[in-house]
């Protein structure tokens, strides 16, 4: 029996059911006005705002401040999804609010796939019409422990084309905003009836390029929802000038490199973008980080089939890491076949044989078991079966409604 099953099995009921009568996509791109695009983006959004800022809206409407405190538990406890459902506001407060085009900032939930292992991808369908993914991830332990992990996307595709990577072969469209990131986890939290005990920026799109948006996210999911910051990884394939920037928020959250090759002339066969970011300063810049934060950086590496998973590849790549800090742990994560790619996912023994190698030179590591292969788990690939044409920045929203359904 899959763990979503055995821990939550309504939620695994419901996720079929809504998968059996997703939204009809005319009526939903119908009612989003090419108005309401990504380049004019409403800011009249509850969700993302902290309490003060809560308060400080409400007073603005004439209300008492208490009247935030309130605000505050309806977004971030009860869930509220709707202006009209904060039953304990007053009538001509929440009146007010929508008059002024205040919105909740949820959107509809366009699809729901469970996989077997209980891994459950989500479209959710924004207000200018595009798709995002997003996946929650269950993983009981033996001991009872329950564990539920969100994987969240911060750009709506991703422009940096990772030879691997079905995000990047499906376009790029705009950076999310806060609340569309913040959502997602209230998404999955709803779908499971459980808590969202995890968050890895791990998604669609580069977190890099949107840091302003997913530091407010990272935010808000901390200070109001209430997850911890060492509860969530960000992960990155490296974006110059970024790293720094990050390290001086000093967050106590993880950073994720996804690194896939241990020199630069294989790395920018697979990453395209490392061109511009040379290994040697990216790695620096990972050194700089520790010491700014005083966390370990962890790296991903995707194992691809004869590409990058010999023996001799983890031979240098440990001595590359340990030529730049100390006690690296390295991820690693069998390829996961996508649509028309040339690349092969690799042998369990060869996964086993580079682990070893690694862990004979000292470098911990950890082989990610692929959750959801029957999900089309990877990154990206879901929304591209169900959004086929490549997103533009240019694309509106009325153009995409013929190719949704
Ligand atoms: N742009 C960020 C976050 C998105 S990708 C980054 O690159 O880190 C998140 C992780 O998923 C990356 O480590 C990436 O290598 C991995 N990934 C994406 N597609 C994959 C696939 N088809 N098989 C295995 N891992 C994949």
């Amino acid at each position: 029996m899959s763990t979503l099953q055995h821990v939550c099995s309504a939620p695994l009921a419901r996720a079929v059911r809504s998968r059996a009568r997703a939204l009809s996509i005319s009526s939903a791109v119908s009612t989003s006005s090419p108005a309401k695009q990504a380049s004019s983006v409403d800011s009249r959004v509850l969700l993302g705002l902290s309490e003060q800022e809560l308060q400080k809206l409400a007073t603005d409407f004439g209300q008492q401040s208490y009247r935030g405190k309130q605000l505050h538990h309806l977004l971030y406890k009860t869930k509220a999804k709707d202006i009209q459902d904060f039953s304990h506001l007053p009538q001509a407060f929440r009146d007010g609010l929508q008059e002024a085009g205040w919105r909740v900032g949820r959107s509809p939930v366009h699809r729901v796939v469970a996989s077997a292992d209980g891994t459950v991808k989500i479209l959710l369908m924004l207000e200018d019409g595009r798709l995002i993914e997003t996946v929650g991830i269950p993983v009981e332990h033996q001991k009872g422990s329950f564990r539920l992990t969100a994987c969240v996307s911060s750009q709506v595709g991703c422009p940096l084309r990772c030879a691997f990577c079905a995000t990047g072969k499906g376009g790029y469209s705009r950076n999310l905003q806060p609340h569309e990131i913040v959502e997602q986890v209230l998404a999955i939290e709803e779908i499971f009836k459980h808590r969202v005990t995890n968050v890895v920026f791990m998604g669609m799109g580069e977190p890099m390029l949107n840091l302003k948006s997913v530091l407010d996210a990272h935010r808000c999911l901390n200070k109001d929802i209430e997850i911890g910051q060492r509860m969530m990884t960000i992960s990155t394939v490296g974006v110059p000038n970024t790293i720094r920037k990050l390290a001086s928020h000093k967050l106590q959250s993880t950073l994720a490199i996804s690194l896939h090759a241990p020199n630069q002339e294989l790395r920018e066969k697979i990453v395209p973008s490392a061109k511009a970011y040379p290994l040697d300063a990216l790695m620096a810049d990972c050194q700089d980080y520790f010491h700014e934060t005083g966390r370990r950086v962890s790296y991903e590496y995707t194992l691809l089939a004869g590409v990058n998973d010999g023996v001799e590849h983890a031979a240098e790549l440990a001595a590359m890491l340990h030529g730049f800090c100390r006690g690296s742990h390295v991820n690693l994560i069998p390829f996961n076949p996508i649509e028309g790619s040339e690349f092969r996912r690799p042998y369990k023994k060869a996964v086993l044989a580079f682990a070893a190698a690694l862990e004979s030179r000292k470098v911990t590591v950890s082989v990610r078991q692929t959750r959801g292969l029957d999900a089309s788990a990877a990154c990206g690939q879901l929304r591209n079966e169900f959004q086929k044409k490549p997103l533009q920045l240019s694309t509106p929203a009325r153009e995409l409604g013929p190719l949704l359904t």
